[in-house]
């Protein structure tokens, strides 16, 4: 009780200075076309992990063993998406320059961008992995090149052709699809193909973005564009684990929109998809 309230994601209490692992929420939902509010995401996920063990028996792993700073949030400017983009890309940046893995949660789909900007610089060789119901390969929408439905044609730019490995994509238009075929290793419907994917990019530097639409709708109803035939929990969570051996160079999750699901399941649900992930990171 003496001692300052500062809430933080539950096992994440480490200093930054001997942390190896940052976690930092980017709340920003500007672009959102069809339903907002994954701005609330972060501040709900620090909430709602407390109802989470800090252990997790998928992975024999406990988020007490390693050492984890969790820097609050981002205070971004909205009205200024490129702003918001180079406050996420500078802050991302320090962390990797101090050689520390980055854990970045959005916000919607765009806040990536700033987060692979800085990734690619340090590592020109950047991989992405991305998990996704959505291409998010358009060229731009309502007229906007930056916005959460062109994310990976921006980071297409900045990675060259066959860099981006796209998982559990099911919705899209005809051209981005095809834009895909040419451009990027695209993934329909479900997870199969992560196994050879993690066999190639061994030892190459890797981004994970996981855009938790992925996920079926009845397992996460809460995120900003549902959308029908997605991954079960325990699939996404085998698709994870099985990247444990690659070097991750940092990675986000986004798209949680809290108030869309009243149950509160989906805030769970992205809970625990964080503890997962932390404890890969912790292990790399
Ligand atoms: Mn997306
Ligand atoms: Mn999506």
């Amino acid at each position: 009780m003496w001692s300052k309230n500062i809430e933080t994601f539950i096992g994440c209490e480490s200093g930054y200075r001997e942390a190896r692992i940052v976690l930092f929420g980017a709340p920003f939902d500007g672009t959102t076309s069809y339903r907002p509010g994954t701005r609330f995401a972060s501040k709900a996920v620090r909430s709602e992990s407390y109802g989470l063990e800090t252990y997790s028996p998928y992975q024999d792993r406990d988020l007490c063993e390693y050492k984890i700073f969790d820097g609050g949030d981002l205070e971004l400017p909205f009205g200024n998406t490129c702003r918001v983009l180079e406050q996420i890309e500078e802050f991302t940046e320090k962390i990797l320059a101090d050689e520390k893995l980055p854990l970045m949660i959005g916000g919607e789909h765009l806040v990536t961008l700033g987060a692979v900007r800085a990734a690619v610089k340090r590592f020109p060789d950047l991989h992405v992995l991305h998990l996704d119901a959505h291409t998010d390969l358009r060229d731009e929408y309502l007229e906007e090149k930056l916005s959460h439905a062109t994310v990976m044609r921006r980071i297409w730019e900045l990675t060259g052709d066959s860099k981006i490995h796209q998982f559990g994509i099911r919705s899209g238009e005809r051209y981005e699809f095809a834009f895909a075929e040419e451009h990027t290793v695209l993934h329909k419907f479900n997870l199969n193909g992560i196994e050879e994917a993690v066999k190639r990019l061994e030892g190459k530097p890797v981004y994970l973005s996981l855009d938790l639409d992925v996920l079926d709708p009845s397992v996460f109803p809460g995120t900003g564009t549902p959308e029908a035939g997605g991954v079960t929990f325990r699939e996404l969570l085998a698709g994870l684990l099985k990247m444990k051996g690659l070097h991750i160079a940092g990675c986000d999750v986004n798209e949680l929109s809290p108030v869309y699901d009243q149950s509160g399941v989906s805030t769970a649900v992205a809970c625990k998809i964080v503890r997962e992930l932390l404890l890969i990171l912790g292990g790399i």
